[in-house]
This record gives structure tokens, sequence and C-alpha cells, in this order.
């Protein structure tokens, strides 16, 4: 592959250079997998109002039809990513599989089919004592994110949003426990859900069905590290190829130094993947 076909910046470890590489030099046999807020979508204080970057979503128009499979991971549920993301009315996405709330969910682009399994009752338990809760902390401004399968606190916007988040984490994970739940941190979040899903165990079977052999994936908080390791395992196992991508922030280093290719937030990982198109020239 000649050098001006590399996206820059170039992968900085040699198992990266040779997924890249396998990526252009054989696009079919390639599945390219993201996450979708702070990585595909710029991160805001209302999640309502995030809309995935125009020119991510028209890279990957360019790129969706040479390569065998796209895939939006994410936490969201399926419906919120088809809203945020318009991705149903999009040209070039045909090949696009939806894997929400960690994988619960499911939407296929093939085929327009949607699974969306009836949420646990006891996510709605914790909905329903979250306002008591949050009232006896002096937190009553946390935004709280009801998806159905898991109940989000925002604390985003703030005056302490890491202060506040402190503190939340030991009181949610004790309410999260007594419903069988599970309180998982993110960026100014906290979610509480099913423990039991979680992206790595979504990718992997997005790759066992799909039957690709080099696989991209780009994320940006600790709900991408399971999709991180189980393409870690796949790649020093040699069943894969992987690409490990960081959407970068100064909110959550995590992914860092695991990654191949370091990107600076969303318009950066928009800037690669237009140098990806024009590097796939399809
Ligand atoms: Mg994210």
């Amino acid at each position: 592959m000649p050098l001006s076909a590399v996206p820059a910046p170039p992968p900085r470890t040699d198992a990266g250079a040779a997924a890249l590489a396998s990526l252009v030099g054989d696009p079919e046999q390639a599945m390219l997998a993201f996450d979708f807020d702070g990585t595909l979508a710029p991160i805001i204080d209302d999640p309502e109002q995030a809309h995935a970057h125009d020119r991510s979503l028209a890279a990957l128009q360019r790129i969706g039809p040479c390569v065998g499979k796209l895939a939006v991971i994410t936490g969201r549920p399926v419906r919120t990513a088809l809203r945020l993301g318009a991705f149903a009315e999009r040209d070039g996405m045909s090949h696009l599989t939806i894997l929400g709330q960690y994988g619960a969910e499911r939407w296929d682009s093939s085929t327009g089919d949607e699974s969306v399994p009836p949420p646990p009752e006891a996510v709605a338990e914790v909905r329903a004592a979250l306002p008591a809760l949050l009232d006896s902390m002096g937190l009553a401004d946390v935004r709280i994110e009801d998806k159905g399968r898991a109940v989000v606190l925002h604390t985003r916007g703030l005056p302490d949003p890491a202060g506040a988040q402190a503190l939340l984490e030991g009181p949610l994970a004790e309410l999260a426990e007594q419903h069988g739940l599970a309180a998982e941190p993110g960026r100014f979040v906290v979610e509480v859900r099913d423990p039991s899903v979680d992206k790595g165990a979504a990718l992997r079977g997005l790759v066992a069905e799909t039957d690709v052999r080099t696989i991209v994936y780009a994320g940006d908080d600790l709900g991408d590290l399971p999709a991180y390791e189980a393409l870690t395992v796949m790649r020093d196992a040699g069943e894969v190829e992987a690409l490990l991508v960081a959407v970068a922030s100064d909110e959550q280093p995590a992914l860092v130094p695991r990654a191949d290719v370091v990107l600076h937030g969303p318009d950066e990982l928009a800037d690669w993947l237009e140098r990806l198109a024009d590097a796939l020239d399809c």
C-alpha cells in the first residue's frame, strides 16, 4: 500500500498498521464499527439534542458500499440512534447494523427489521426510586434519561459535574445491586443497567455472523472497553486483524493507551473517515 493511501495519523502499532493495510487492500472482508455518543456524535449537555457529525456520515455513505459491514454499537436504544443519526434515510448504508442498549436491541438496514425486547422490570423499579434518592442528596438537578432497559443519570451541565458524579456512584451502585443491576460510570454519567450485556459480546456476535476478517472499532468511553478487550483477544489469537481507534477527550483517557490510532474528538474522527474514504476510493 502506498504511504499516501494511509489515512493520517498512521497507526502507532504494527498490528494496527497491518489491519489498516488489510482494510484498504480488501475492504469487502472488513467491518467498521462505531460507538455513537462522543465518537460519531459530539457530546452536548442535553443527550436528546445530540446528532451524528455531518462529515462522518457523509464519509460513511462513501465507505459503506465497499465494506462488508458497517455497525453502530451504542448504549442508546436503536430507535434513538436511528432518530439522531437518520441512518434509515441515508444512501450507502445498506450494510449497516445498529446494536442498541449494548447489544440487547438490533436494527438492520438490509431488512429494516428491528428487535427491541421488553425491558426488565427492575429498571422501572430503580427509575421510580430515583427522584427521592436525588432529592435526599441535594442533586435534584441531575438529568435523568430513561432508556427503558437502563436509566442514565447525567451530571454534565451541573456546576461541578465530576463532584456530583462521584457523590452519586456509591448510592447508585447500592440501589442497582438491590435490583440485580449494576451502576456503570461514563463521561459525566452513571448508567444503571443489566451488566450481563456489553459491547464486547455484541461485537463478537456480529463478527461471528458476518465472517469478516478485519475490524475497525472506534469509541470514546468506558463502555467501549469490552469491545476493545474482545478485539484484542481475537487479534492475539490470530482470528482477526483489528484497528482500535480512540476518540480521546480530557474527560476519559482510558482507551488511549490501548488504541492503535488516537484521534481528538469527533471532528478528528470525521477527518480520518474522509481520508479513509479517499484511500478506499470506491
Ligand atoms: Mg461514547
